[in-house]
């Protein structure tokens, strides 16, 4: 096993790796900005390292002072988390280059999993289905334009290949916008990513977000844990998951989720990954890979048993996978509130010390969360506070389990999004199951 590690992140997530380390007998170095010299993780690290002032560009960005708090530290290996440098090709090559160990893909499968483009052409060979679309990059020939997006049929959207976090796209209705809208988002990709390459999907217009969870060792096996539904979100940021995707058929769970673990063995996948996928009527289709652990992955813990960070640490040590597709078994359902420290109407950011809080507890719950009584949230990172996870043998019994939760959750002295969840699980469409990705903006705005 690997000897000891550096956890590249903050908040909940960075605590979460903490604690599978500690049950593999890993010693851990906790990298911090100044802000954060009190967070939870950083406390129990064996060792920690201050990296920067609290703007994440001059800390958690920072490339050098990341790996160096490695060389001080004598680790042999980083684990990023999920965002700031968790998706950065070059950031794992230069991991692996100074002679660490990168807990995630090789850096060659960030960067094609990166372009969108390379993704889905990718995913095309090895069987995943894909949204109907220009296979690669628009060129700049109006006519040809007009005849692909006829051929796809209206709505479509243009997209940038480099684009991320939801930006980087444009949907078009009609023949009379479409030239303007490939310009348009042409040069904000250039101006946000660097890059101006765009190509064009059809526009799905009520689909679901159902994603597959896989596991792949650097051996070439390969197996799937079953998907996530995240279709309620917010500004395509997703606020609740679960797991199974309610009404989803048994049988394209195990036809999708093996195109995925296939897809893996053939691009030479190693570590946890997501594929995500648009669900609707039906069919699903590929959108995007995420070559990294994500903030939803404990509803798939609870329901097949499998920790999902130790296994990502047995791949990057060069372990065989020890579990076979078989050996899979999903049990129950399980449901994730993220509660956000956000003011509930505005949903502006609400930074500030928690003066009180007491987390829930009782059967089939899990709370993930690194902040404590008289913890100060900052105002410079993600306002992710806590996600609270319920399990239960029936979907019913787990939003039985999640009501209870929420009622029994209590942060003061800053604002959360907790009494929207207690609305959303009162919803009766919620309850009922299956809402698509617009469902909460629409009932946001009655
Ligand atoms: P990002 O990398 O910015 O998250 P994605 O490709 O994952 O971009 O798309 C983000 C969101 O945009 C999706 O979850 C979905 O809501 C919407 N979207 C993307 N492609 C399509 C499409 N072809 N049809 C409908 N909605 C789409």
């Amino acid at each position: 096993m690997l000897e000891k590690i550096v956890i590249a992140n903050r908040g909940e997530i960075a605590l979460r790796i903490l604690r599978a380390c500690r049950e593999l007998g890993i010693k851990t170095v906790a990298v911090h900005s100044t802000v954060d010299r009190n967070l939870k993780h950083v406390l129990l690290a064996d060792e920690s390292v201050c990296i920067g002032p609290p703007p994440s560009a001059q800390s958690y960005l920072n490339i050098p002072a990341v790996i160096s708090a490695a060389e001080v530290t004598d680790a042999v290996a980083i684990h990023p988390g999920y965002g700031f440098l968790a998706e950065n090709a070059d950031f794992a090559e230069r991991v692996e280059r100074s002679g660490f160990i990168f807990v995630g893909p090789r850096a060659e499968t960030i960067r094609l999993m990166g372009d969108k483009i390379s993704a889905i052409n990718a995913m095309k060979k090895a069987g995943v289905p894909c949204v109907p679309g220009s296979n690669g990059p628009l060129t700049d020939d109006v006519k040809q334009n007009h005849l692909l997006a006829r051929k796809i049929g209206y709505p479509v959207i243009i997209k940038a290949a480099g684009g991320g976090g939801g930006r980087g796209m444009r949907v078009v209705h009609s023949e009379a916008t479409l030239n303007n809208a490939i310009t348009l988002t042409k040069s904000e990709a250039l101006a946000a990513f660097g890059n101006d390459t765009v190509y064009m999907e059809k526009f799905l217009e009520n689909p679901r977000h159902i994603e597959f969870q896989v596991l792949a060792d650097n051996r070439g096996n390969a197996i799937h844990l079953g998907e996530r539904d995240c279709s309620m979100q917010r500004r395509h940021q997703k606020i609740i998951e679960e797991s199974p995707a309610p009404r989803l058929p048994e049988k394209l769970r195990h036809q999708i989720g093996e195109r995925c673990a296939k897809a893996c063995r053939e691009i030479g996948y190693r570590g946890a990954g997501t594929f995500e996928f648009l669900y609707e009527n039906g069919e699903f289709y590929f959108i995007e890979m995420n070559t990294r652990v994500q903030v939803e992955h404990p509803v798939t813990e609870m329901i097949t048993g499998v920790d999902i960070v130790k296994e990502q640490l047995r791949a990057a040590a060069g372990e065989r996978l020890t579990l076979r597709q078989k050996d899979i078994e999903w049990r129950g359902h399980a449901i994730e509130c993220r509660i956000n420290a956000e003011h509930p109407e505005t949903f502006v950011p609400s930074p500030g010390v928690v003066t009180q809080f007491h987390v829930p507890g009782g059967p089939g719950i899990r709370v993930d969360s690194h902040i404590y009584n008289g913890y100060p949230v900052p105002p410079y990172y993600d306002s992710l506070i806590a996600k609270i996870i319920a399990h239960g043998e029936t979907r019913d019994v787990a939003l039985a389990r999640m009501r209870n939760a929420l009622s029994e959750l209590v942060v003061e002295g800053i604002h959360t999004n907790a009494a929207l969840h207690r609305e959303i699980m009162n919803d009766a469409a919620f309850i009922a199951g299956g809402t698509n990705i617009h469902y909460l903006e629409k009932k946001l705005a009655q």
